[in-house]
Formats: C-alpha cells, sequence, structure tokens
C-alpha cells in the first residue's frame, strides 16, 4: 500500500515577519554639515541643483556650536552634504577649528574643480584622512555631460597636482586619497584608461555604480533596514537633522539645532522611533523612505532577529 503523500500545510504559519536589530551607535561617529548650500556644478543624475534652503551659507555659529558639542567623541566631520565643499571660502577656517579636537577627523568628497596649489598646501598641511575625487570620465566628451558646469582638463589637472603635493610632501601617510568613476554604459570604454592613469598617483580607484535617490523614480518601499543613520548625522544649513544625507527636500527632519543640542537630537525619542521602524523594515511608515530602494540588494541577514516562538503565537492569539 502506497504512503499518502504530503499535503498542504493547514496550520497557519507562526513565522514572524524579518526583523533586525542594526548596530546603532551610541554617539553620532560622522557628522555631515551642510556649510554651503550652492554647489558648481549642475550633474543631471543629482538634483542638488533644485535645493532652494536658507540660509544659503551656514551661519558661524552654528558650525562652531556643532564641532564644540561634539569635541572629544572621535567624530569624523565630513563638512558638505549634497554640495561641493570648496565652494566655501571658509574650509581651511572651519578644518582649523575641528582640528582643536585631537580625536576628530576629516573627509571630502570634492568634484576637483576648485582646488588650487595655494588651497591644497593649505588644508594638506590642516590634515585631511579622506579625500575622495569624483570624475566621471576620462575625456571631455565623455565627462562633459555627467559634469554639466565643470571643465574636464581643468578638474584632470588639479587633481593631479593635488596628488602630486599629498605624494611629495608626504602626506601619504596619514591621508587616504581616492578617485572614483560612476559606472555609465558611456564611460565603461575608458575603464582601462582611467585605472591605469589614476592608480599609480592615488591609493584606490573606485568603479562605482550609480544608486537613485528617494523619490526619483521608486513607487514603494522595500521591506529592509538601512546603513545611513546607524553611525551618521547629517545637518541642514539651518541646523535642522535628517536622517539621510540623500534628503534634498527635507522630508526626513528629526531635530534642530537651533534648539536642541547634537546629542539631545541623536538621542531624542524621535529619532529612537525612526530607528525602531528601520530595525522592523517599516520604510513605509517613514515619510522619507517610504519611497527608497537603497540596499534592496544587501544582505543584513548578520543583524536579523526572531522573536522566541512563544511570543509570536501569544501575539498571534491576542490578535
Ligand atoms: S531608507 Fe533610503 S531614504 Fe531612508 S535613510 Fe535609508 S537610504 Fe535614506
Amino acid at each position: 500500500m502506497s504512503q499518502p503523500t504530503a499535503g498542504p500545510t493547514l496550520r497557519p504559519s507562526t513565522e514572524a515577519p524579518t526583523r533586525w536589530r542594526m548596530p546603532y551607535a551610541e554617539t553620532p561617529k560622522f557628522l555631515q554639515i551642510e556649510t554651503m548650500v550652492t554647489c558648481n556644478a549642475k550633474c543631471p543624475f543629482c538634483p542638488q541643483h533644485e535645493i532652494d534652503r536658507n540660509p544659503n551659507r551656514m551661519h558661524d555659529e552654528m558650525w562652531k556650536k556643532i564641532i564644540d558639542e561634539t569635541r572629544g567623541l572621535g567624530i569624523t566631520y565630513r563638512p558638505f552634504l549634497q554640495n561641493e565643499p570648496f565652494v566655501d571660502k571658509r574650509m581651511p577656517e572651519i578644518m582649523r577649528y575641528i582640528r582643536k579636537d585631537p580625536t576628530a577627523k576629516i573627509e571630502f568628497n570634492t568634484n576637483g574643480s576648485l582646488m588650487t596649489e595655494k588651497l591644497n598646501a593649505e588644508i594638506l598641511d590642516l590634515g585631511i584622512d579622506i579625500m575622495r575625487f569624483s570624475i566621471d570620465g576620462f575625456s571631455e566628451e565623455v565627462y562633459a555631460p555627467s559634469r554639466v558646469g565643470l571643465n574636464y582638463e581643468r578638474v584632470k589637472e588639479r587633481t593631479t597636482q593635488f596628488l602630486e603635493m599629498w605624494r611629495a610632501g608626504g602626506y601619504d601617510k596619514d591621508c587616504y586619497t581616492e578617485v572614483r568613476m560612476i559606472d555609465m554604459p558611456e564611460n565603461r570604454h575608458q575603464h582601462e584608461a582611467y585605472r591605469a592613469y589614476w592608480e599609480p598617483l592615488c591609493d584606490e580607484v573606485l568603479i562605482t555604480e550609480l544608486y537613485e535617490w528617494p523619490w526619483q523614480s521608486q513607487t514603494e518601499a522595500v521591506r529592509k533596514p538601512c546603513w545611513k543613520m546607524v553611525d551618521a548625522m547629517y545637518i541642514f544649513s539651518d541646523g535642522r537633522c535628517t536622517l539621510c544625507c540623500w534628503d534634498t527636500v527635507e522630508r526626513g527632519v528629526v531635530g534642530d539645532l537651533r534648539e536642541a543640542s547634537v546629542l539631545e537630537v541623536w538621542n531624542s525619542a524621535q529619532y529612537e522611533a525612526l530607528r525602531t521602524l528601520l530595525n522592523d523594515g517599516r520604510r513605509e511608515l517613514i515619510h522619507l523612505c517610504s519611497k527608497c530602494d537603497a540596499y534592496k540588494n544587501h544582505d543584513f541577514s548578520p543583524y536579523e532577529v526572531h522573536p522566541p516562538r512563544t511570543d509570536v503565537l501569544r501575539a498571534r492569539e491576542e490578535s
């Protein structure tokens, strides 16, 4: 007599939806500060040029307050948000203020177009921990459509000059440099030549993927946590804080440094509630994140947690 084959499971599933416990830092490790709203490029893939925020230039009292309140915490300061950092002529002054704290680090992402010999000497001497140059192409014709408003030859020349000064001055012991290009069909044939030129000059060449900013074309949220706010805080020119560096139009404001300190905002109930929602993968309940598919293919399984089975059953009985 043949054995009956297994039929479909008739009992309701007791599997709980996946949750994660992300390694949120007790104090921020990275502070990204929009000291200027302006950028000197109008790249078609970046919504920066649509931003209309006041003040255009962060008041001196605000960036000083941020730095003063976080001295001694081992913070890595990134004095830019979506803008080009060296549009702000105060940058050496801001760096000097940060450098009064021996635990602080400084990082820049730049398009390289505004670097002069004098500025290079000044900021290398003040101390940079990481310098990243974004150069999307290895010829004027490939570069120009993606970095609108910038001159390719000038960017190449100025970046090369910075890297030569960095190496010759022995700054390569403490400062890490990277030249990166966004991978696009238009520049794929240049990857090899790009690497051949830049690799001997810097620490690393990176060919990176183009990401989609939230609310660009996404229609729904993915059910995943997120890395963005695990250890970083992002501050607009007026002192409001947002939970993501991709928040161009203030959809994710979580506090205001005109009324509170950096650590008060970081430890606020509002921030905590958002961390809990992201731990639950509930991006759809966060306005900014509700149309964002960042990290959709990222493996978060090391951070997965599962409630004990009894808790799941009890929750089902109570519902
Ligand atoms: S889910 Fe998207 S919008 Fe939200 S914090 Fe993460 S990257 Fe930013």
